[in-house]
């Protein structure tokens, strides 16, 4: 073994190795990589999830072609990744690309930031899971049941052209087109790679995801933009490594 890297959800400084906070666990200034180094004797390495994923999409996945590429990933919340010219853009307070806490309906669901309407409200797939089964409390005519209304039932329902699978799959794709068109008026990527459980139904999320970009994104930026889904999406561990193969 050469290294040991972690990845987290979290206000993360990589290069101090501190863990600030967390979303769901209560840690404060937690010197995570001191310890690991100190416990292992060994070379270790800390990140942020999604910016983690978005270097291993470069180095193993769609985006290894590309210099400059954006990729979102939706999952318990959405975040966001940003490469320009190979490297992962970090700022010197280590933090950017939180892109599940756009705001994209002013009148909509309070987040846990404490803000209302941010796109995590609309994108998580929580809020994906509340939002069908309110539909189908209303009798709503689904295949799904609203005590199995999971992510992957909610998939494979769309996938089936199940109408309320769909219509709550094409919603979500409207409001992350609005927040991804944002990041590509900022950085006018060469491509966008989408992952989370939900791109399994990539044939109706993506052509919702295009048309809110087609519309809100500078066309020079968006013509000929692809628009894909990421070939990591069961391969978490990929995050952590991307880590250790940066520094090698
Ligand atoms: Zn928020």
């Amino acid at each position: 073994m050469i290294a040991i890297s972690v990845i987290l959800p979290s206000l993360v400084n990589p290069q101090a190795g501190i863990v600030h906070c967390m979303p769901h666990i209560k840690v404060h200034n937690w010197q995570l990589l001191r310890n690991l180094k100190e416990h292992f004797k060994i070379t270790c390495f800390i990140g942020h999830d999604i910016r983690s994923f978005a270097l291993a999409e470069h180095y193993f996945g769609a985006t290894q072609n590309c210099a400059d590429s954006i990729f979102v990933r939706i999952h318990h919340g959405a975040g966001a990744g940003v490469v320009m010219g190979g490297e992962i853009l970090l700022d010197n307070r280590y933090n950017l690309g939180e892109i599940g806490h756009i705001q994209i309906d002013p009148l909509g669901e309070r987040c846990h930031c404490g803000n209302f309407g941010c796109l995590e409200t609309v994108a998580a797939n929580s809020a994906i899971e509340n939002r069908i089964r309110q539909q189908l409390e209303q009798n709503y005519p689904s295949q799904l049941k609203s005590n199995n209304c999971s992510i992957k039932a909610i998939y494979q329902a769309a996938n089936k052209n199940d109408p309320l699978a769909i219509e709550a799959i094409k919603h979500v794709g409207h409001h992350l087109g609005k927040a991804i068109a944002i990041i590509i008026n900022l950085f006018n990527p060469q491509k966008v790679v989408i992952a989370g459980e939900i791109t399994a139904a990539e044939k109706v999320l993506l052509p919702a995801v295009q048309n809110c970009i087609k519309t809100q994104a500078l066309k020079d930026f968006h013509n000929d933009l692809p628009i894909v889904t990421s070939q990591l999406a069961h391969n978490s561990a990929i995050g952590a490594f991307a880590l250790t193969k940066r520094a090698m």
